[in-house]
């Protein structure tokens, strides 16, 4: 059958929807270095894990496997939002005055508005598999902590989020969403755990970070056998709950017949551009498509492109095992003139070990450039996209705007992994022009360096 050059959203069927989520581990050319303890610096085994997640999750952290069967329970949650539309971007092409093709995948139509309900609802099906009774966790714009409060409503478990307090203050309809989907929520740092309080009585004003609300969620989990932590992004076994993303994605594509040239997506854990991109860098790696592949993170947060390669804690405290990450050091607490998400100090294990060995490359891009993609989106395509992926839509717009010059069809293939409409406060800061550049200074990625933990030296 003939393409209709006008078809703007690309559907698949429920009954196309993928029944197993891809590991990439066993595709890679060499294994990602292991997680150590973080006070004998040896690698951790299943058991080392246990206090913090359930079993089945840890066999997925270190499955050679490269596929793993989604659970029907799962499958059928997943349908109700599931499979995504792939949307080509003909308006914004149109504005941009470009030969380029650009496809963007949207993951806002989840009830989170956001991709983080694809790993909340398995994380919380194999928690009450396990007995489990209460989840914590901690979320920053407040994504992760929505999702994780859904999907713990429809698998009675209760749920406690600690959220970063400058978001906490920034975003009130975050906190009545959480509370809607029946969880509890509080600012981080809080005077509830060891490590909140710790914190406040050095910086009582500090606008607080998620290597702190990690620390406070940790350690909460760790001191109850009926309760276990939830992580939203970095860990290998939630970069794979986001596969889904992309092979669908790949089916979509087929559909209308294109191949990628460019696939970009944002970076903050890198849960969202692994889900996307790695069942496409399956397919590289096996010789069928070359896409380059690029993952896009904010300049004022550039732990894959200015970061350290090394060991770090996951979170302030150092309570968590050592993983090897691109790293602005545990200790990191973003500065509060940034309006995105992506704060986070480290990068997933598994990315980082990718982008390492060559197969992905990496780029910065300021916040305006950002906000102003996000709005020419919007006005353009009429989704007003969460400021995490105007990162990715910058890139977007740089790729297209190549394309003009050079003349070329690149087919640009990207995720908006996230609609806006409770971060509109940012975009009231960029419209009314307090959202400025901030570019992470150098002074800051050395004195970090001094203080990562010491190992194998
Ligand atoms: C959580 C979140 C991110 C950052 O996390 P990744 O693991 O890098 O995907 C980006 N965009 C949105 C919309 C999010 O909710």
């Amino acid at each position: 059958m003939a393409i209709d050059p006008k078809q703007t959203k690309i559907l698949l069927d429920e009954s196309e929807m993928p029944t197993q989520w891809y590991n990439i581990v066993p595709d890679l050319p060499a294994p990602p270095p292991p997680p150590l303890h973080p006070g004998t610096h040896e690698p951790i085994g299943p058991d080392d894990l246990a206090p913090l997640f359930p079993m089945a999750l840890i066999m997925q952290e270190v499955s050679a496997d490269r596929y793993i069967d989604i659970p029907s329970e799962v499958l059928d949650v997943y349908r109700l939002w599931r499979p995504s539309p792939l949307y080509r971007a003909h308006r914004l092409e149109a504005a941009l005055d470009t030969p380029a093709k650009i496809f963007y995948k949207y993951e806002g139509v989840s009830p989170a508005g956001s991709h983080k309900p694809n790993t909340a609802v398995p994380q919380a099906f194999y928690n009450a598999q396990e007995g489990v009774t209460k989840l914590t966790t901690e979320t920053g714009a407040g994504q992760w902590g929505t999702a994780l409060a859904f999907a713990c409503s429809l698998f009675d478990i209760e749920c406690e989020v600690w959220q970063v307090r400058a978001s906490y203050d920034q975003k009130p309809y975050r906190k009545a969403l959480i509370e809607t989907f029946g969880a509890t929520i509080h600012p981080s740092p809080s005077v509830l755990t060891e490590a909140g309080r710790q914190v406040l009585a050095a910086s009582p004003d500090t606008p607080g970070s998620l290597g702190i609300a990690i620390s406070e969620a940790v350690e909460v989990a760790a001191q109850d056998p009926e309760i276990r932590y939830a992580l939203g992004s970095v860990l290998n076994h939630v970069l794979m709950h986001q596969t889904v993303i992309g092979e669908e994605a790949l089916l979509q594509l087929a559909k209308v017949d294109e191949t990628p040239d460019v696939i970009v997506g944002c970076t903050g854990g890198g849960s969202n551009f692994a889900g996307l991109t790695f069942p496409f860098l399956r397919e590289k790696m096996a010789g069928k498509i070359s896409p380059t592949i690029r993952a896009v993170e904010p300049a004022a947060c550039p732990s894959l492109t200015r970061g350290t390669y090394a060991y770090d804690f996951g979170d302030t405290a150092g309570m968590t095992p050592l993983m090897k990450m691109h790293t602005l050091g545990h200790d990191f607490v973003p500065d509060p003139i940034h309006a995105g998400g992506l704060r986070y100090h480290g990068m997933s294990p598994l990315l980082s070990h990718i982008y390492d060995s060559g197969l992905i490359e990496a780029e910065s891009i300021p916040q305006l450039e950002c906000f102003e993609a996000g709005v020419q989106f919007a006005r353009t395509e009429g989704i007003v996209p969460a400021p995490e992926p105007t990162h990715a839509l910058a890139a977007t717009v740089r790729e297209a705007l190549k394309a003009k010059e050079s003349g070329e069809e690149t087919v640009i293939l990207t995720a908006l992994c996230g609609h806006g409409l409770l971060d509109m406060a940012a975009y009231d800061r960029f419209f009314a022009g307090d959202i400025v550049d901030y570019d992470y200074p150098e002074e800051k990625v050395q004195d970090a360096l001094t203080r990562l933990p010491m190992v194998g030296s």
